[in-house]
C-alpha cells in the first residue's frame, strides 16, 4: 500500500477548518473526520454544553480544536467570530463548512412571516457572511475550500418544508455564484446535499406519514424506499467531506455532491 499517496491525498496535518454547527448531528460527524485527519476545527453552535462536549472529543484526537459560541443568524455575531478567529490563528484557514441550520415543516400557503426570516437568517444569510469572511483568509493564502450543506431537497421541490426548501435551492445557486468568483484565487466551493440523516433536525416538526415504498421490481423483488436500505450516519457526511476537501478532488469546484444512499431515485 502507498501511505506515501493517501498521506499526501489525505492528510489535514496542520490546516485550519471552521465548522458552523459542529456541535451536533451533521456538523459534529463532519468536525470529527476532518480532525482524525489531523485538521484543528474550530466548532460554532449555540448550546454552550454541546460545544464543551465536542470541542474536548475534538481534543482528544490530538487536535487544537476550539468550541465558540456564535449565533450565524447574525452578522454582528459572525463578524465578532471572525475578528477573534484571525487575531488567534492569523490570517489562515484553508477549510469552511457552513453545515448550521434549522427547519420548519409548513407549506408555502401556512408560512408566516417570522418563519421565512428564521430560516433564511439561518440558512441563507448565515452561509453567505461565514464564506464573505472565510474568503478574506483564503484569498490571501490563495487556496482553500468551501463547502456548504445543502439538501437532497434542494434539488427537488418538498412541499411539506416549502421555506426550508427554497432556503437551500437558494444556497445551490450561492455556492455556483461563489465558485465563479473564486476560483481565481485557488478557492473551491461545492455544496453536500445529504439525504435523510439520524440527526436532531425534524425532531420538533409533526409527525407526517412516511411516502410509500416504491413498487415492486419486474421479478416482483420490494425494494426500500432508500435503496442503500438504512438512513445516513454522521459519520457519512463526515466522510464524504472529508474527501470532497482533500487533494483528491482539486478539480472539482461548483458541484453539488448528492450523499443519500439513493434516496432521491425512490420514485425511480
Ligand atoms: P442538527 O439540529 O443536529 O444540527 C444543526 C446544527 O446547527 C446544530 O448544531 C445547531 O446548534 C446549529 N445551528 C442552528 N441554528 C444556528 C444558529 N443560528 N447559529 C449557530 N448554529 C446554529 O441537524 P443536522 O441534521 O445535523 O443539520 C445540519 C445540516 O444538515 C443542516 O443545514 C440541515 O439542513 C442539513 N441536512 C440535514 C438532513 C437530515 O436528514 N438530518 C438532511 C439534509 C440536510
Amino acid at each position: 500500500m502507498q501511505m506515501d499517496y493517501i498521506n499526501r491525498i489525505f492528510n489535514l496535518d496542520g490546516k485550519k477548518a471552521i465548522v458552523t454547527g459542529g456541535n451536533s448531528g451533521i456538523g459534529m460527524g463532519i468536525a470529527t473526520s476532518l480532525a482524525s485527519l489531523g485538521a484543528d476545527v474550530a466548532i460554532l453552535g449555540r448550546d454552550q454544553a454541546t460545544l464543551d462536549e465536542v470541542e474536548a472529543k475534538l481534543r482528544g484526537l490530538g487536535t487544537n480544536s476550539k468550541a465558540y459560541r456564535v449565533d450565524v443568524s447574525s452578522k454582528q455575531e459572525i463578524d465578532v467570530f471572525f475578528d477573534q478567529y484571525y487575531k488567534e490563528n492569523g490570517m489562515k484557514l484553508d477549510i469552511l463548512v457552513s453545515n448550521a441550520g434549522i427547519s420548519v415543516g409548513k407549506r408555502a400557503l401556512d408560512t408566516t412571516e417570522e418563519e421565512v426570516d428564521r430560516l433564511f437568517n439561518t440558512n441563507y444569510k448565515g452561509a453567505l457572511f461565514c464564506c464573505q469572511r472565510a474568503a478574506e483568509a483564503m484569498k490571501e493564502q490563495m487556496s482553500g475550500n468551501i463547502i456548504i450543506v445543502t439538501s437532497v431537497n434542494a434539488l427537488y421541490p418538498l412541499p411539506p418544508q416549502s421555506t426550508y426548501t427554497s432556503t437551500k435551492s437558494a444556497l445551490e445557486v450561492l455556492m455556483q455564484c461563489l465558485a465563479v468568483d473564486l476560483a481565481k484565487y485557488g478557492i473551491r466551493v461545492n455544496t453536500l446535499a445529504p439525504g435523510a440523516v439520524k440527526t436532531n433536525l425534524g425532531r420538533d416538526m409533526p409527525p407526517r406519514p412516511a411516502p410509500p415504498d416504491p413498487p415492486p421490481d419486474a421479478d416482483g423483488n420490494r425494494r426500500p424506499r432508500i435503496p442503500l436500505g438504512r438512513v445516513g450516519l454522521p459519520e457519512d457526511m463526515g466522510d464524504a467531506v472529508a474527501c470532497l476537501v482533500s487533494d483528491a478532488f482539486r478539480y472539482m469546484t461548483g458541484s453539488t455532491v448528492l450523499v443519500d444512499g439513493g434516496l432521491k431515485l425512490r420514485n425511480v
